[in-house]
């Protein structure tokens, strides 16, 4: 039985290749963070036969110790302070969890695989926020980075040290630069599942309006789901390369509230949503759109699932929820 250890357990991506590699035999091991960690339940409930392990990714021995401990074939290196807007306020602690956090990652992976480098393989987190000023539309593994925000700054480092880990030592790390991905499992704090919970709320009576920032941004978002299989099939080839992960589509903030609206049949929504800089950002990036042609070429991957169904898979999770917790 192969094995796997993944940190960012208590996240989207981290919850759906568990369940993945779970339904494909794995023995899945998983890094949690901290004491009373509040996602330890959802992991514990979702993810029962996951096995928990104790560390932090700035702290090199607890990593160390996980490696030992789950003595992994694969790693899956999906933990970070992952929030843009907020890594301008927390910068320090971004570039030590995101960026820092994969070097010591990728050390306790090196050590830990001795004279047989390439006895793991590892899996980098990577993003498109790296492309931040876009250099060129639309974006592939060629594209130079620019990126706009803390965030984008830590996961260019993360990016370039998994190359060269790679490069130096023969390691068999792979870096996923994955768009926008989004589920009923994304965190109320991104746009998407901020607008699903809204949207759903206003339906059912709960809430008036939405505050929103800017409504011209554009983003290539998919479906959490369809994501992280690209990760595995990048950990089942012989060579280990980097690729971009997307749909190729494009939409903008209003496109993504006129899908949600939509879908629970409100067509007018001018007046249901506000603005506030609150919510605007010191610098933002471009037009994102990726160009995955290398992952369908190699990988044989593709998205199954479209803007609009992603958008109404979430609307429809937001009513379910909102209803159960208002008691409706
Ligand atoms: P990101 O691509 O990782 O930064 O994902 P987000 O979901 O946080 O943001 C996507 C885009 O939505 C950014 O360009 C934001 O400026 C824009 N946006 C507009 N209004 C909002 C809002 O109220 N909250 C968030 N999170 N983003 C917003």
């Amino acid at each position: 039985m192969p094995s796997a250890l993944i940190t960012g357990i208590t996240g989207q991506d981290g919850l759906y290749l568990a369940e993945l590699l779970t339904s494909k035999g794995y023995d899945v091991h998983a890094i949690i963070r901290g004491q009373n960690n509040p996602k330890l339940e959802l992991v514990q409930r979702l993810l029962p036969d996951v096995r928990l392990h104790t560390g932090d990714l700035t702290d090199l021995s607890s990593l160390m110790r996980a490696m030992r401990d789950a003595k992994p074939d694969e790693v899956y290196n999906l933990g970070a302070v992952s929030f843009v807007a907020y890594s301008w306020e927390n910068a320090q602690v971004t570039s030590d969890v995101t960026g820092l956090g994969v070097l010591n990652m990728l050390e306790a992976v090196r050590l830990y695989a001795g004279d047989d480098p390439s006895k793991v393989r590892y899996y980098q987190a990577s993003s498109s926020e790296m492309f931040g000023k876009v250099q060129a539309v639309p974006q592939n593994e060629s594209t130079l980075l620019w990126p706009r925000s803390p965030y984008g700054v830590a996961k260019v480092y993360g990016h370039y040290m998994t190359i060269n880990y790679r490069e130096s030592y023969g390691m068999h790390a792979s870096s996923g630069i994955l768009f926008n991905h989004e589920s009923p499992r994304r965190g109320p704090e991104f746009v998407t599942r901020k607008v699903s919970r809204a949207v759903a709320r206003i339906k059912l009576g709960l809430q008036e309006s939405i505050t929103m920032g800017n409504l011209d941004a554009k983003r290539d978002w998919g479906f959490a789901g369809d994501y992280v299989e690209a990760m595995w099939l990048m950990l089942q080839q012989d060579e280990a390369e980097d690729y971009v992960i997307s749909t190729g589509e494009t939409h903008s903030i209003r496109e993504l509230l006129d899908a949600a609206f939509a879908h629970v049949g409100i067509e007018d929504w001018s007046d249901l949503v506000l603005q506030d800089p609150r919510f605007m950002r010191p610098a933002e990036v471009d037009l994102l759109i990726g160009d995955s042609a290398k992952a369908h070429e190699k990988l044989g991957w593709k998205p199954k699932v479209s803007f609009e169904e992603l958008v109404a898979m979430m609307v429809e999770n937001d009513l379910t929820e909102q209803k159960v917790l208002a008691g409706l």
